[in-house]
């Protein structure tokens, strides 16, 4: 006799681009059971977080949409921070995620034990679940810099990540930017268009290039609303470009590599004309070692009168500004931290608790790892989305979750079928997926001779070396030999 398909109750984390997508899914694939925690009061995730002017997406827009909500009305080719935003809203409305989602409610405890999570909230509430699913982001944790003095400032102090928009940045401030990345190559052309004095203190150049960026006129995006078909173009064109070029230039492909070595270095020639400038922006480590930024700004506002790019390293910050080690003292109103993310923390500081109590912290102590990026020992019917070894570079982070969200599926589906009430990866499934991870490795350009957030401690980037092709072709079926799985 054919048994009838459980319903499983499920807690997604977090109600950002994964956690929309994955409540829709699990809709479509018949779950109803759902509740998504949001630990804010909104959608949006990392695009509800950085408001920081400038914020865009350097990956097409039409491919930085869901394959099955695209959006002809992008209304640029790299779209803007608030555009993202409320295309996440507009799917989260038109496919009622809403209605599962409890916001403000952050995930304070999740515990498992006799088949079933635990998961308490910061609003006393608490969820009995089959399944979780971590949907909590990778880059949400701001980093502060470790410089003395840092409390001192009496100016106005704030990450890019909680941009104070409250303070009035105009042609009389002072603005010192600590960082070169991908968010202050954004940030600071638009500081320095305001006409306010805008010292950048650069610890180590980056790699930067230049691809167009353009607005989509009422006419094409009136046709791309008419014939799907011209979107669908645009979003497979854009798919070839960072497929086939991009991720394969920094995985170590040869005519890739040199090609886009040629085009940053080409770029910062062509783009500065002072040659003291250009050999300060210059790195010295491998193109795409820390993560390239595709950026038509920064160059260009660098070179403004109102800018001054600092490369010396800084001493300490104190009450009025920033003394550099040649003894210079840089005034300053304003200090904005441009210093990225911690991006090893995952769901922390949450309490994830496994079987027999372990808690996360001690699983990791040694190495954030996960079978497959996405499942742990221990931690039964657990899913973490976009964790380590995802194919994170420069591709579309939409794409990857969707690959893991029919993984997680189908698992679940096995579920349902009562093929096991619990799983879990092997252990050696782990230690196995990591070691063939770090093979490849070897040979990208993440190792290249250069400090990043790629970087754990030792040294192992938290990448994916292959192609995207080859992940895909891997995450199709989950290897049932690779997990542990238990019936009640
Ligand atoms: P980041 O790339 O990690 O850059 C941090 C910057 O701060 C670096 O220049 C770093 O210098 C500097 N820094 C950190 N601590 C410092 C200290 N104590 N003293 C001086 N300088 C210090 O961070 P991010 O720019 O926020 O970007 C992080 C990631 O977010 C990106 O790589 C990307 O994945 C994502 N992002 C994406 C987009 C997009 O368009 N899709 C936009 C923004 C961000 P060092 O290089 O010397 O460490």
């Amino acid at each position: 006799m054919t048994q009838v398909k459980r319903n499983p109750a499920v807690v997604i984390i977090g109600a950002g681009m994964t956690g929309i997508l994955m409540a829709i899914k699990l809709r479509q694939a018949g779950i109803t059971d759902i509740v998504v925690l949001e630990k804010k009061g909104s959608v949006g995730g990392t695009w509800r977080e950085n408001t920081y002017p400038g914020a865009a997406c350097d990956v097409p827009a039409h491919m930085y949409t869901y394959s099955f909500e695209p959006n002809p009305n992008w209304s640029r080719f790299f779209a803007h921070g608030p555009e993202i935003k409320q295309y996440f809203e507009h799917v989260a409305d038109k496919y009622e995620v809403k209605r599962d989602i409890r916001f403000n409610e952050a995930v304070t405890d999740a515990h498992y034990a006799n088949g079933k999570w635990t998961v308490k909230t910061s609003q006393q509430q608490t969820y009995i679940a089959d399944f979780i699913v971590c949907a909590t982001g990778i880059l949400h944790h701001p980093q502060f810099p470790d410089i003395p003095g840092l409390a001192d400032f009496k100016g106005t102090t704030f990450h890019t990540a909680q941009w104070n928009h409250d303070v009035d940045i105009s042609a009389s401030t002072r603005v010192g930017v600590i960082g070169t990345g991908s968010t202050a190559a954004q940030a600071i052309p638009e500081l320095i268009n305001t006409g306010a004095k805008v010292s950048v203190f650069q610890r180590t150049p980056q790699w930067l290039m230049h691809l167009p960026d353009f607005t989509f006129s009422k006419t094409s995006r009136k046709l791309m609303a008419r014939f799907p078909i011209i979107t669908k173009i645009h979003r497979n064109t854009g798919k070839f470009f960072l497929e086939h070029f991009f991720t394969k230039a920094v995985t170590g492909h040869f005519i890739q590599k040199h090609v886009l070595n040629f085009l940053c270095k080409a770029n910062l020639r062509l783009s500065i004309q002072d040659q003291t400038l250009r050999e300060k922006l210059r790195p010295h480590y491998q193109v795409g070692c820390k993560r390239v930024i595709i950026n038509t700004t920064f160059y260009k506002a660098i070179q403004k009168p109102n800018a001054e790019l600092i490369t010396e390293a800084i001493e300490r910050i104190t009450a009025t500004g920033i003394i550099t080690k040649d003894g210079k003292h840089h005034d300053l109103d304003v200090l904005v931290l441009s210093t990225g993310f911690n991006a090893f923390n995952f769901m922390r500081p949450m309490n994830l608790i496994g079987r027999n109590n372990l808690h996360i912290d001690k699983a990791w102590a040694h190495k954030i790892k996960a079978y497959r990026s996405m499942l742990l020992s221990d931690y039964p019917n657990f899913f973490l989305m976009l964790g380590p070894n995802t194919p994170i570079g420069n591709f579309s982070v939409i794409a990857m979750s969707e690959v893991q969200t029919d993984y997680v599926i189908k698992l679940i589906d096995k579920w349902r079928e009562h093929q096991f009430d619990e799983f879990e990866a092997k252990q050696q499934a782990i230690d196995d997926f990591n070691a063939y991870v770090k093979e490849g490795l070897k040979g990208t350009s993440w190792v290249g001779g250069c400090q990043s957030w790629y970087l754990d401690a030792d040294g192992d980037p938290i990448l994916w070396p292959y192609t995207w092709q080859r992940w895909v072709d891997e995450m199709k079926q989950p290897q049932m030999e690779h997990l542990n799985t238990r019936s009640f």
